[in-house]
């Protein structure tokens, strides 16, 4: 099968054509992704008016480019997908909207896809890999950790009861003078550090048996630490880059860990932790988890960043999933900006939507 996917729950705008053979391996045919970081830098993060402006002044040209550069047109498309939620909300209803007109216009059925369960099914743009498999989610919006049993079947493990992992990177690269998003300058600057170990900083959640995750304490502690600095030089800031990173990586580490375990006691097949989302791009990060992972006898797959990041690939791919398995929507469906995957679970995150 053959979909349009449109993404724009962010600050990402993005269309894909993707086919999905009968064997499960995947095609994608198009891809068009504009990232919207340049409006937002000025105001240190994203500002939910003007990404939902030019979300809705991009979406249809974007699909439009897609078709045209995989050649096709509406009568080769089975299905047009689009995010409805969970994300911001004027943004969510620009690819949902748009995905509507071009359902009605052409009479092809509509999908309205869990942002999440996007990338949650991402792996499978790389290899057809089959379910089960753990997902560790860490962007800027999302830190959570998913058992993905099938399309429609995710159970959470765990997830941020604070800030995302993102938001740790980037809030420490704040205090560090850095510009936004932070956690690449930060990863750079950590780099150049000759005592990575030299702040201590805390273990967040030490006593905590869950899988869940917290960093709003170690926002505050690298602050601290920073303000304690009589005249700070680009060594101590570059230490203190290491030691946040360090802290992180270390905490991320340890709670997929004991994700790992449970999963392995639900799913005896499934051998595979995938790391998906910007701050899966992380060395130090990568590091941590495979060497949990390998602990425990898992293999870790790391999608290449632009399907880890947001984009319509991994939509355009749930749509055809879905399609798959006869699931379609009503032209009705509504955005959504809280959409948990599993509404089972306990919600106690405020970013999960
Ligand atoms: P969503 O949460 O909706 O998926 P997003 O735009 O916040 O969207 P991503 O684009 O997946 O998410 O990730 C962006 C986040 O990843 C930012 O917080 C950024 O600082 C962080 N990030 C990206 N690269 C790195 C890196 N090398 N090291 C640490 N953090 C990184
Ligand atoms: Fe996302």
């Amino acid at each position: 099968v053959t979909v349009l996917g449109l993404e724009s729950s962010c600050d990402d705008s993005a269309a894909a054509i993707v086919r999905l053979n009968p064997d499960g391996s995947t095609q994608v045919l198009a891809e068009r992704v504009i990232n919207q970081n340049s409006d937002h830098a000025p105001f240190g993060g994203v500002v939910p008016e003007i990404a939902a402006r030019s979300h809705a002044e991009r979406m249809d040209h974007l699909a439009r480019e897609v078709l045209e550069e995989a050649g096709l047109g509406f009568d080769a498309l089975d299905a047009i997908a689009a995010t409805a939620g969970p994300g911001l909300i004027g943004g969510v209803m620009a690819a949902l909207m748009t995905a509507k007109g071009l359902a009605l216009g052409s009479g092809k059925p509509l999908i309205a896809v869990n942002h999440l369960e996007g990338h949650a099914l991402s792996p499978r743009l790389v290899e057809p890999l089959p379910f089960p498999w753990l997902l560790l989610l860490v962007s800027g919006g999302h830190t959570q950790l998913l058992s993905v049993e099938g399309v429609g079947h995710m159970t959470r493990l765990g997830s941020t009861i604070d800030d995302a992992a993102g938001e740790a990177f980037d809030k420490s690269a704040k205090v560090l003078g850095l510009g936004f998003p932070g956690g690449p300058a930060l990863e750079k600057l950590a780099a150049q550090a000759t005592d990575p170990s030299r702040f201590p900083l805390p273990r967040m959640l030490a006593h905590d048996k869950s899988c869940n995750f917290s960093f709003a304490g170690l926002k505050t502690a690298v602050k601290r630490s920073f303000d304690a600095l009589d005249a700070p030089a680009d060594a101590d800031r570059a230490d203190l880059a290491a030691s946040a990173q360090a802290a992180i990586a270390a905490h991320l580490a340890e709670r997929t860990g004991r994700a790992l375990d449970l999963y392995a006691e639900q799913n005896p097949q499934g051998r595979v932790l995938v790391a998906a989302g910007g701050v899966a791009a992380n060395r130090a990060v990568r590091e941590a988890l495979v060497k949990e992972a390998e602990a425990r006898g898992f293999r870790t797959l790391f999608p290449p960043l632009k399907y880890c990041t947001d984009n319509a690939a991994m939509i355009a791919l749930a749509g055809a999933e879905r399609l798959r398995l006869g699931i379609t929507d009503d032209l009705t469906v509504p955005a959504r900006a809280r959409w948990p995957l599993d509404s089972g679970a306990a919600s106690d995150d405020p970013l999960l939507g």
